[in-house]
């Protein structure tokens, strides 16, 4: 109901009315409109309604608004609002304060104002809008409630944010207001499953937040499988079958922080951490785990970059591979390297994973077969029968374009197949051999040699032998850093070259650092080829001429 308390509008808030009230039909937010020379302000019903004001013209708007703004942010407030009125350049108010609304509950709003200069240069209206800061006054609610059971236990408890596994292709598949129903309804599976004392909040986006008190590592645990057994089964929403599973973030405060936006802001965190993890899971926050999660996220910026702009800060080294027989240098597998911007080299433990998340090792990878094909041209004019090791990930081995641009390139460098040999990490394949074994096979029709790479890591490793077909098996520095000490370790190798010479695989042992093992590998072992510290770290190009060609 509009409430009139029949002040005359002024010739000017009269031109502006009729758009006034249009635009306060459409916008959510709060609007105002004042004409300064009167110092008589319009506001939309809303602001009103919600703030409990006199009628929507009121002379003096400032002497029942005042008071309602928080006593902390009353003096920002006036100064800002003198400030801007008393300008003679148009210029902008912008702040964010807290406001008593009707029911007696301090709210935060943004509030945005533009002061209009008249010909002669005075200001002439001020008009803007002012906005719910919906997150801020939610976590103000929760930490209200925190402060309250701090208060009441002086102990301290969980947060655990919830989110959504893969909600977005539910809102892609079918519509916002199926999207809207499955929110509603994954809230309340949660909250049934959680103790009644408790509250579910409702946080932006496909976001909710609990607040345990008192909780320990087990009650979260607890709450968590009974969330994740709830979700298991599907929600039948207007008649169609949704799997809809949560990933979520715990924190324990006060150990994570005190402050709930810190809380929440690890909590989130750690909810993302789980969802990278493999989703469906509860992570707890650990400073360490959220340090590397912040570094990155700032890599992965960064790495963004590099690629963009051509593969800046890549480079590739370069480590020997000697045949095990008479130590001839035979080849170098290509590793690669990444500067940062602020010119740190990175390891490729921490940037290779984020390069085959983000999928841009996809176009890098392009990049480093590349490179590493011209390299091994020009290292062939010192060893003819060079060949050069490229790693492949295997995002790489499912784009099917990466099989066309190697032998693309091949070509253009007029460099024969056997020029390079194509290593995967068994570690990450174990689920689909068949199409790993097609893959494999088109490279060998085409005359590139494949390699197994970290022989020995993977749990699975005679299993992958039985069912991979390669050319190369490169032994692991695992099963080669304990044969000099153990007889268990030393027959396994051995062993297991014996069965990959019986079906014509040969084998390259990796990690090689000492004289005694080199002896050992190939005496009785019968390596075929070794790679490692004793015949060579991974070099630059220019290092490796040097060191390994020109000498
Ligand atoms: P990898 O393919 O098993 O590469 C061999 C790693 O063992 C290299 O580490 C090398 O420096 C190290 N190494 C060689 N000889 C010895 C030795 O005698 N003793 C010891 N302790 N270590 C030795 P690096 O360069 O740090 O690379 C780590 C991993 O990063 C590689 O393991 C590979 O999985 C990955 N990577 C490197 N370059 C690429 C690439 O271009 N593409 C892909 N997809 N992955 C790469
Ligand atoms: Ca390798
Ligand atoms: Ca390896």
């Amino acid at each position: 109901m509009r409430k009139n308390n029949r002040i005359p509008l002024s010739p000017c808030l009269r031109r502006f009315r009729f758009y006034f009230d249009l635009l306060g039909k459409t916008a959510k937010d709060y609007l105002f409109f004042t004409d300064l020379q009167e110092n008589l302000v319009m506001v939309s019903p809303n602001l009103v309604n919600d703030f409990d004001l006199p009628g929507e013209i009121m002379h003096d708007f400032d002497q029942y608004w005042v008071p309602l703004v928080h006593p902390e942010e009353r003096g920002e407030y006036q100064s800002s609002i003198s400030k801007v009125l008393a300008s003679q350049v148009p210029c902008e108010h912008s702040l964010e304060y807290r406001v008593k609304n009707r029911k007696g509950e301090y709210i935060w709003i943004c509030c945005r104002g533009r002061v209009g200069l008249d010909r002669d240069g005075n200001p002439y209206m001020f008009v803007g809008t002012m906005s719910r800061m919906a997150q801020r006054n939610q976590a103000d609610e929760v930490t209200g409630l925190l402060n309250k059971y701090h208060r009441a236990t002086g102990e301290g408890g969980a947060i655990m944010v919830f989110g959504l596994d893969n909600f977005k292709i539910v809102n892609e598949t079918y519509n916002r207001m199926t999207g809207d129903i499955v929110l509603k309804r994954v809230a309340d599976v949660i909250g049934n499953v959680i103790p009644p004392e408790l509250t579910l909040f409702k946080l932006d986006g496909d976001e909710y937040a609990l607040i345990y008190p008192n909780a320990k590592t087990e009650d979260v645990a607890e709450i968590f499988a009974s969330v994740q057994s709830a979700l298991s089964r599907p929600q039948d929403i207007d008649g169609h079958q949704y799997f809809c599973t949560a990933s979520c973030g715990t924190v324990f405060y006060p150990e994570a922080g005190k402050d709930y936006l810190v809380l929440h802001k690890h909590a989130e965190a750690a909810m993302d951490i789980a969802k990278r993890e493999g989703k469906n899971r509860n992570t707890i926050f650990s400073k360490e785990q959220y340090n590397r999660w912040v570094r990155s996220i700032s890599m992965r910026d960064s790495i963004w970059e590099s690629v963009e702009n051509g593969c800046v800060g890549f480079s590739l080294f370069f480590q020997p591979q000697v045949s095990a027989v008479d130590q001839r240098l035979i080849g170098a597998e290509a590793l690669l390297r990444w500067k940062n911007p602020k010119g740190r080299m990175v390891a490729p433990m921490e940037f290779i994973p984020i390069l085959e998340e983000t999928k841009l090792i996809i176009p890098v990878g392009k990049w480093i077969a590349e490179e590493a094909i011209k390299v091994c041209k020009r290292w062939r004019r010192f060893v003819p029968d060079f060949r050069v090791s490229i790693n492949m990930s295997y995002e790489q081995i499912k784009d099917l374009s990466f099989k066309n641009f190697v032998e693309d390139c091949l070509e253009r460098y007029d460099m024969p197949p056997d020029s390079i040999v194509l290593e995967l990490t068994e570690s990450k394949i174990v689920a689909d051999w068949s199409f790993i074994n097609k893959q494999f096979d088109s490279f060998r029709h085409l005359g590139i040699a494949v390699a197994m790479d970290d022989f020995g890591t993977g749990y699975s490793s005679l299993a992958s032998l039985k069912n991979l077909s390669c050319d190369i098996v490169k032994i692991d520095r695992e099963f080669v850093k304990k044969i000099l000490e153990n007889d268990f370790d030393r027959r396994l190798v051995q062993y297991v070259v014996d069965l990959c010479h019986s079906i014509g695989i040969s084998c390259c042992i990796e990690g090689v650092e000492e004289e005694a093992e080199y002896e050992l590998l190939t005496k009785e072992c019968k390596a075929d080829s070794i790679q490692g510290y004793l015949f060579g770290h991974p070099e630059s190009v220019t290092d490796f001429e040097e060191k390994f060609l020109q000498g």
